[in-house]
């Protein structure tokens, strides 16, 4: 997966200075940049975009080798899309970019006045643009806009890369957020609008595109059929949990919830919840996790008291008396995982957090709470990426001091071998026998 940013002169005017690409990348944001070149009409309604050359051109001095510049539609006749086509190829040019999207937004301010872009002027834009340029134009139409404000149109229309907005968390792409619509999958999920990027400004849009740079620069160079889906950019290192139910999403809040929930499945054992949490230690570089000071399969402390020495994450939590009627502990289906609390233990916990993240279609329930200001905790329930305000009060004021997991047996099962596989192929191969 590769992630970067989206800017405008709002970012610009946040920072007060010019971005600085260098930094933008070393954030882990690097090699595409996306900003602002135009706005509506250069013979109607017109909003400046200032700063659009200055951060294109200093993302092209960066060694940035894509580089977007976006475009917002707004409702025209002939001559007034053809204008924007116009208006938006001169200003590509100008800046230097590579490729250009058209932002597909119903903003306040084009409602107000009727010139909110409706499906009709998406395709003769469409169709413009590619009887006059070659550059590949992206799409940014996200699936509220595409249900509320297209009337459910036919996305295989459009040639070009598909951009979705669904912010789940605020901090990670969320598994619902790649969901398809229109007849196609996303291929860019801008993920956050808060992303706080050193070089850019603490709230920046975030994006991640689920494949390498390389296949990204492909798809942006590859005209997608309009008579067959386009190619579904999804070649994720681990593969997808093949058992994951959709009719699971229909699950009631967690505090309304009981152990049969999923009477179809059966969950995972807290050892087994415990042996996928270390090979996720492994693969993303984190200590492992120590087991055995308590006793496991009982009923211990959720938090962590020791020491500031024993800086570890440990296991602290499994089951739980029948007095939790409410949780997956109460049979020894789930497992708290703790450091201790502090600028250690805190950072160590949060990052054990992120990373079970990555694989968060596996999971029934992972709970964390970070203090940090840039992430709004990690929140699962069942297998989808949700918000501090959809999990609720009273799970996000208990879970600071540990990181709660459960999960299905079979999501377990797969996620372990997986996770194997992937040790594995890190493993070099020693070819013949040494006698
Ligand atoms: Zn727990």
């Amino acid at each position: 997966m590769i992630r970067f940013i989206d800017v405008s002169m709002h970012d610009r005017n946040r920072r007060g200075a010019p971005l600085d690409w260098a930094a933008i990348r070393a954030a882990g944001f690097g090699d595409v940049a996306i900003a602002r070149t135009t706005y509506g009409d250069p013979g109607g309604f017109n909003p400046s975009s200032p700063y659009a050359d200055e951060m294109l051109l200093g993302a092209k001095a960066a060694g940035y080798p894509i580089r977007i510049g976006y475009h917002n539609l707004i409702h025209g006749d002939q001559n007034g899309i053809n204008r924007q086509v116009d208006y938006l190829r001169r200003r590509l040019d100008e800046c230097h970019a590579t490729s250009g999207m058209a932002d597909i937004e119903p903003y306040d301010e084009l409602k107000s006045n009727g010139l909110w872009p409706r499906w009709d002027d998406v395709q003769r834009f469409h169709d413009r643009w590619y009887a006059l340029d070659q550059r590949p134009m992206m799409w940014y139409i996200s699936r509220w806009v595409w249900s509320g404000w297209l009337g459910l149109p036919d996305l295989r229309r459009l040639r070009g890369p598909l951009t979705n907005a669904s912010y789940g968390n605020g901090y990670a792409p969320s598994v619902a957020g790649w969901a398809s619509y229109g007849n196609r999958v996303p291929n860019v999920l801008q993920y956050t609008s808060t992303a706080n990027v050193p070089g850019a400004s603490g709230a920046t849009d975030a994006n991640a595109f689920n494949g390498s740079l390389a296949e990204f620069a492909s798809l942006l160079n590859t005209p997608v059929s309009g008579a067959t889906p386009p190619p579904v950019s999804v070649s994720p290192a681990i593969p997808v949990y093949p058992n994951y139910k959709p009719s699971d999403l229909a699950s009631p809040l967690v505090n309304t919830h009981t152990n049969y929930a999923h009477p179809s499945e059966t969950r995972a054992s807290y050892y087994q919840i415990i042996e996928a949490a270390n090979l996720i230690c492994e693969v993303h570089g984190l200590p492992p996790i120590k087991v055995g000071e308590f006793a496991l399969g009982s009923n211990t402390s959720m938090e962590y008291t020791g020491t500031p020495s024993q800086q570890f994450l440990r296991v602290t939590d499994t089951r739980r008396p029948l007095a939790s009627p409410f949780s997956y502990h109460m049979d020894g289906r789930a497992a708290d995982i703790a450091a201790l609390r502090g600028t250690y233990g805190d950072a160590l916990m949060r990052d054990f957090a992120q990373a079970v993240l990555h694989y968060a279609n596996y999971f029934l329930e992972v709970f964390h709470s970070t203090p940090y200001a840039e992430d709004d905790g990690f929140y699962v329930k069942d297998g989808v990426i949700v918000s501090s305000s959809w999990i609720g009060d009273d799970v996000v004021s208990t879970h600071f001091d540990h990181d709660h997991l459960a999960a299905t047996y079979n999501a377990m099962v797969t996620l372990t071998a997986a996770l194997r596989a992937v040790l594995e192929s890190r493993i070099p191969v020693l070819g013949g026998m040494i006698l």
